[in-house]
C-alpha cells in the first residue's frame, strides 16, 4: 500500500462541457488545473483514483535543480520560484521549504563532472558549488565517512508529496476548477484533426482542449489517438522511518542511499543506485530508443521479468468508450516495494550516521516512474490533433519541476508567453529523427 495521502473529495457532477479537461490528478494535472483556472477557463480535472494516488505522493519530495539535465534549467529555475511562493499563493501548506540538496562525489571523475555541471548551471542563473571538508561537514553533521566532495545547491528544497498535490487541487477548485475523482477518462474523441470531447466513465464532456497528464498511463492513453509515445516504467521503492533526533536537514544522495527529512520528523530513504525495470512488451518495442539510457544507467538497472509482462500485454487490448476501461480496473497503480534493496540502503545509512541507529522502518512503498528515452519530459501540443496537450514522461524528477510544468501547460493551452522555452519538451523530437539522448538520467 502507498503512503497515506490527504483526501480530496470529488465534485458531485460531471458537466456536459468544459474549456479544458485534464486527465490525471498528480502534481502535473493539479498545477495545470490551478494555473488554467486562474486564467478564467472552465477546467475539469478527471482522476481515475484519488488525487496524488500514484507517483506524486510516492516520491522522495526533492525539489531540486542539482544535477538536472541542462535542457531543464530554465523550467526548474522557474519551478523553484513558484514553489517558494506556493503556500502564500494558494493559502495552504504544501510543506515546501528550502533546505539545500547534496550529491556526493566519491571519485575524481564524478567530482570533475559535478564541477562542470556547476559551471553550466551558473550560466543559467542556478547557483551551486562543490564542497568538501569542514564546509561539507557543516551540512552533514554526524557523517562518520563523508565523501571527498559533494555538489551543493543551497536553493533546492523539499515539499511533502502526500499533501502538496491535494493542497493545489483544492486551490484549483477554489478558483473554479471541478475536481472529479474515481472518474477515469476512457478516451479522447477527435474529429477533423481536433479534440472534440473527453469520454469519462461518468459521461461525455465536450471540450476543445484535453491535457493528458496521466503519468505512467500516458502512453496507453495516447496510443488510442494514434500517438506512439516512447515511455517505459521504472519501479522505485521508498521507506519512511520513525522520527530521528539530530539528523541532517538537507537531503543527500550517495551511492548506497538517498534521504530527506520529513515534516513528521522521520526520513524518506531510498537506495541510491538501484532502478528496477520490469520487462514488458513495450521493452522490445522501444529497446532501440532506450539503449542510450540503458548504457548510461547500466550499473543501476535491474531488469526483471515478472507478472507485469502479462498485465501490460492484456492492457493493450482496445476497448470501446462504452466498456469499462483499463483505467477503471486499476484505480491506483501500487507496485510492491523492493524491500531487499531498501533494507540494504537503511543499513548502510545507519552504519554511517549514528543519529539513525535507533530509527525504525515504519512503512515502505513503490511507484512506477514514467521515463522517456532522453529522461526529459514531454510538455507539448500534439501536432496531429489540435487541442491535445501532453505533459508526461517526467522521468523520476517531475515533482520538483511540477509547478513550472503546470504553468507551461497553461501557457500552451492559452497561447500565452511561455514561462520557459518549450522547445526541449516537444513531442515531435521522438519522431523527427532528432534521436535525443539522456544527459543527466533519472
Ligand atoms: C519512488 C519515487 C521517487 C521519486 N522522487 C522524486 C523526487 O524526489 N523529486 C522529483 O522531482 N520527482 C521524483 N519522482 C518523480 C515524480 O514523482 C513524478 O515525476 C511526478 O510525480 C509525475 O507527476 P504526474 O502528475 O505526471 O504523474 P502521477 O503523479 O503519476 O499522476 C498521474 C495521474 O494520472 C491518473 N490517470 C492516469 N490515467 C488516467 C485516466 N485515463 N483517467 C483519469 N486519470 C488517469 C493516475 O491515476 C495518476 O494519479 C519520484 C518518483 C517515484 C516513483
Amino acid at each position: 500500500m502507498g503512503p497515506q495521502v490527504v483526501p480530496v473529495a470529488s465534485d458531485p457532477t460531471c458537466p456536459p462541457d468544459a474549456d479544458v479537461v485534464i486527465v490525471g490528478g498528480g502534481i502535473i494535472g493539479t498545477t495545470s488545473a490551478l494555473y488554467l483556472a486562474e486564467r478564467g477557463l472552465k477546467v475539469v480535472l478527471c482522476e481515475k483514483g484519488h488525487i496524488a494516488g500514484e507517483q506524486s505522493s510516492r516520491n522522495w519530495g526533492w525539489c531540486r535543480q542539482a544535477k538536472r539535465d541542462p535542457r531543464e534549467f530554465e523550467l526548474i529555475r522557474e519551478a523553484l520560484r513558484l514553489w517558494r511562493g506556493m503556500d502564500a499563493h494558494i493559502g495552504a501548506s504544501t510543506g515546501f521549504t528550502t533546505t539545500g540538496i547534496l550529491f556526493a562525489a566519491n571519485d575524481a571523475k564524478k567530482e570533475a563532472s559535478f564541477a562542470d555541471w556547476v559551471r553550466d548551471a551558473a550560466g543559467a542563473g542556478i547557483q551551486a558549488e562543490m564542497l568538501s571538508g569542514a564546509a561539507l561537514a557543516h551540512h552533514m553533521p554526524g557523517d562518520t565517512r563523508p565523501p571527498p566532495a559533494a555538489l551543493w545547491c543551497s536553493s533546492d528544497g523539499r515539499a511533502e508529496p502526500q499533501r502538496a498535490a491535494p493542497a493545489i487541487a483544492e486551490a484549483a477548485r477554489r478558483r473554479g476548477a471541478l475536481i472529479l475523482t474515481d472518474c477515469a477518462v476512457r478516451g479522447v474523441e477527435t474529429g477533423g484533426g481536433k479534440v472534440i470531447a473527453a469520454i469519462t466513465e461518468r459521461g461525455r464532456i465536450a471540450t476543445p482542449h484535453v491535457v493528458v497528464a496521466g503519468g505512467a498511463w500516458t502512453r496507453r492513453i495516447l496510443r488510442d489517438v494514434g500517438i506512439d509515445l516512447p515511455q517505459l516504467k521504472v519501479r522505485a521503492s521508498v521507506l519512511r522511518t520513525s522520527p530521528v533526533a539530530g539528523g541532517p536537514t538537507p537531503a543527500l544522495w550517495d551511492h548506497d542511499f538517498a534521504f530527506r527529512r520529513r515534516e513528521d520528523g522521520g526520513y524518506t530513504i531510498a537506495n541510491g543506485h538501484v532502478n528496477v525495470v520490469p520487462i514488458v512488451p513495450d521493452s522490445f518495442r522501444f529497446a532501440f530508443d532506450f539503449l542510450p539510457a540503458l548504457r548510461m544507467e547500466f550499473a543501476s538497472v535491474r531488469l526483471r521479468l515478472g507478472p507485469r509482462f502479462v498485465t501490460e500485454w492484456r492492457e493493450r487490448a482496445r476497448r470501446t468508450f462504452d466498456e469499462p476501461s483499463v483505467y477503471e480496473a486499476v484505480r491506483v497503480l501500487d507496485p510492491a516495494p523492493d524491500n531487499h534493496y531498501l533494507a540494504e540502503a537503511f543499513a548502510a545509512l545507519q552504519r554511517r550516521f549514528p543519529a539513525f541507529a535507533g530509527a525504525r522502518m515504519v512503512q515502505s512503498w513503490a511507484g512506477f516512474i514514467d521515463a522517456t528515452p532522453d529522461a526529459v519530459p514531454v510538455i507539448s501540443p500534439v501536432d496531429t490533433v489540435s487541442g491535445l496537450v501532453v505533459a508526461a514522461g517526467f522521468s523520476g524528477h517531475g515533482f520538483g519541476i511540477g509547478p513550472g510544468a503546470g504553468h507551461l501547460v497553461a501557457d500552451l493551452v492559452t497561447g500565452a508567453r511561455p514561462i520557459a522555452d518549450p522547445q526541449p519538451y516537444r513531442l515531435s523530437r521522438f519522431f523527427d529523427g532528432s534521436r535525443p539522448r539522456p544527459m543527466a538520467g533519472l
